[in-house]
């Protein structure tokens, strides 16, 4: 796979050169795919016009490796030329190259933000996009509208060669993952950490650590990845979305969330650091 392209965000679409550019549409949460096998590709033309899709929205994205990106909202009950599915996000990831899949994050993003920012939430006026930045303003009260992320921490906690894994009654059957949840207004990420994890599991924490973030497009959050150490208190749980939680050694997980995500790649931190301990 190919993970050296550089993309550079942009939101003034080039004048046409005829160029391909790269075609990310969407019909409501499912990509446009052409699959190929176990893999699959994305439109990549230099109209999309041509591929006799009705077109509702497309915004520009910005460049991959000099080619255009566009996000593209498709119209509901089209159908498909011959070669062409649509499928969601989560299907596709692995089939396509990784810098392709987070393209494809972003922008179902700007879709479902452009789509549903068309009037002002202030005083329900058309909106205009602006050609400086990605955002809207409204043409009567001038209120500006950005794109929205929910930001969320996830944080893995460490007691020892043991680490603190819980269970969302939302999860496949058997599923265990870090904690997470939505940062309030007012707080810290640090703040959040400390909070989500004494809420869901009872358990204080210390020595905070940044990990790393993955925007993550179901629908529009951006996880921010904290490790920290066991400070004291018992496993209660008094969360109603959490049924069960516990402290597991590296050589006995019980099953976790799929490698697209960032609370694997923590867990999967953890269990090198504990191999490479032996
Ligand atoms: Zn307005």
């Amino acid at each position: 796979m190919d993970h050296k392209r550089i993309f550079t965000p942009g939101v003034k679409p080039p004048s046409d050169n005829g160029k391909p550019a790269w075609w990310f549409a969407f019909q409501g949460t499912k990509l446009l795919i052409e699959p190929n096998g176990s893999s699959a590709a994305i439109p990549f033309d230099s109209h999309i016009d041509r591929l006799g899709l009705r077109i509702l929205r497309q915004n520009f994205l910005g460049y991959l490796h000099e080619h255009p990106c566009y996000a593209v909202e498709l119209a509901d009950g089209i159908k498909l030329p011959e070669g062409l599915s649509l499928e969601g996000l989560r299907q596709v990831y692995g089939r396509v190259d990784e810098d392709i899949f987070w393209l494809a994050a972003r922008a179902i993003q700007i879709v479902d933000w452009d789509r549903t920012h068309q009037f002002c939430s202030r005083c329900g006026n058309p909106t205009v996009s602006r050609q400086t930045e990605r955002s809207k303003e409204c043409t009567k009260c001038g209120q500006i509208h950005f794109p929205r992320i929910a930001p969320a921490v996830i944080v893995l906690v460490e007691r020892g060669n043991q680490l603190l894994l819980a269970r969302s009654r939302h999860f496949a059957p058997g599923m265990y993952s870090v904690l997470a949840g939505f940062v309030e207004p007012g707080e810290t990420l640090e703040e959040t950490v400390a909070r989500e994890v004494k809420e869901e599991s009872g358990i204080l924490v210390k020595d905070i650590r940044y990990f790393s973030s993955q925007p993550w497009p179901f629908p529009h959050s951006l996880m921010i990845g904290f490790t920290a150490h066991y400070a004291g208190g018992e496993i209660t749980l008094e969360d109603s979305e959490v049924e069960a939680a516990g402290w597991f050694t590296a050589d006995n997980l019980p099953p976790q969330p799929g490698k697209i995500s960032i609370a694997r790649k923590l867990i999967d931190w953890f269990v090198e650091k504990q191999k490479r301990k032996l």
